[in-house]
């Protein structure tokens, strides 16, 4: 056994550790009280029609503005699933929304949700309470899931969403071609939707996102095309046969002020100017 050398390092590596685990547990607290104080806001971004530019829905996307600086949803969302703080993030951002979207009645509203809470037991009562006591129809909202917790709980994930569906609420493929999801996953779990990643668009892989777009259609799912940024890719993704488009060309996310003005008549509603 290693004396000094050893013993040093290890004395180190435990250090290290515990100024990780503090500065975790400084963040987790951040991020609970910005739950609680209200600092946790929702922005819209439009998903329009492929062929005329309507707006038919927007999908909610979180946002954390501390008083200084912000922070990405790439960072806290993942912070809000280790702590388990994602139960009561995702049921604000659904019931805001659900709130927010409720007077425009046909727009569709899309909600990212978390595959922990996918694989919880409750979730699914939970939507369905909330639906019913804000007298939101199912039929507009579409939940967007990620593969990987098809893959590690198959089970549960599988009676949530079966659940759920089985009262109208549809389910999309969130970021469809960065992993494994294949056309057998998709049927599988009955998806309603798929949301083809924006790698795929920027990539300039034609061929890729052909192929990708096929296989959604095999299915008669419809697809939307995330990422778009330029008219270049509204094109291809509309020559590849996408249903819709959703990107900064469209529409960048937007504070429900800013979807009000897009949603006026004297805006044109809907449509790309
Ligand atoms: P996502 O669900 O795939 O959402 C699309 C992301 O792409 C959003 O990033 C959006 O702002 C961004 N985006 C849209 N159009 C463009 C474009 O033309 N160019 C570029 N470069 N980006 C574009 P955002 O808001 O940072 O969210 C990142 C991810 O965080 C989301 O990916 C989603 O997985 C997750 N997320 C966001 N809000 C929530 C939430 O309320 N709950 C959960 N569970 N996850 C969320
Ligand atoms: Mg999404
Ligand atoms: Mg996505
Ligand atoms: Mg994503």
């Amino acid at each position: 056994r290693a004396k000094e050398d050893g013993r040093g390092q290890v004395v180190a590596f435990d250090d290290q550790l515990d100024k990780e685990r503090e500065e975790l547990a400084f963040a987790e607290n951040r991020l609970k009280t910005a739950i609680e104080q209200d600092e946790i806001k929702i922005v819209f971004q439009p998903l329009i029609a492929a062929t005329d530019g309507e707006i038919n829905g927007v999908e909610a996307l979180a946002r954390w503005v501390p008083p200084t600086g912000t922070v990405s949803p790439e960072v806290f969302i993942p912070l809000a699933e280790k702590s388990g703080l994602i139960e009561a993030l995702t049921r604000k951002i659904l019931l805001g929304s659900i709130r927010t979207v409720s007077c425009w009645q046909s727009l569709e509203l899309s909600v990212n949700v978390s595959p922990i809470q996918l694989c919880n037991p409750n979730f699914a009562g939970e939507v369905k309470k909330m639906l019913a006591e804000e007298g939101f129809d199912a039929n507009r909202l579409i939940l967007e899931v990620t593969e990987g917790v098809l893959i590690s709980k198959p089970d549960r994930a599988r009676r949530s969403i079966d659940a759920l569906r089985a009262v109208g609420v549809r389910f999309a493929m969130d970021d469809f071609g960065t992993g494994h999801a294949s056309i057998g996953t998709l049927r599988q779990f009955g998806f309603d939707k798929v949301k083809i990643d924006r790698s795929l668009m920027s990539s300039n892989n034609g061929e890729v996102l052909k192929a990708t777009i096929h296989l959604a259609s095999a299915l008669d799912l419809p697809v939307t095309a995330e990422g778009i940024e330029t008219e270049e890719q509204a094109r291809t993704a509309r020559e590849a046969g996408c249903q819709s488009l959703q990107g900064h060309l469209c529409g960048k996310p937007m504070t429900v002020e800013q979807l009000r003005d897009r949603l006026t008549p004297d805006a044109r509603p809907g449509r790309i100017a």
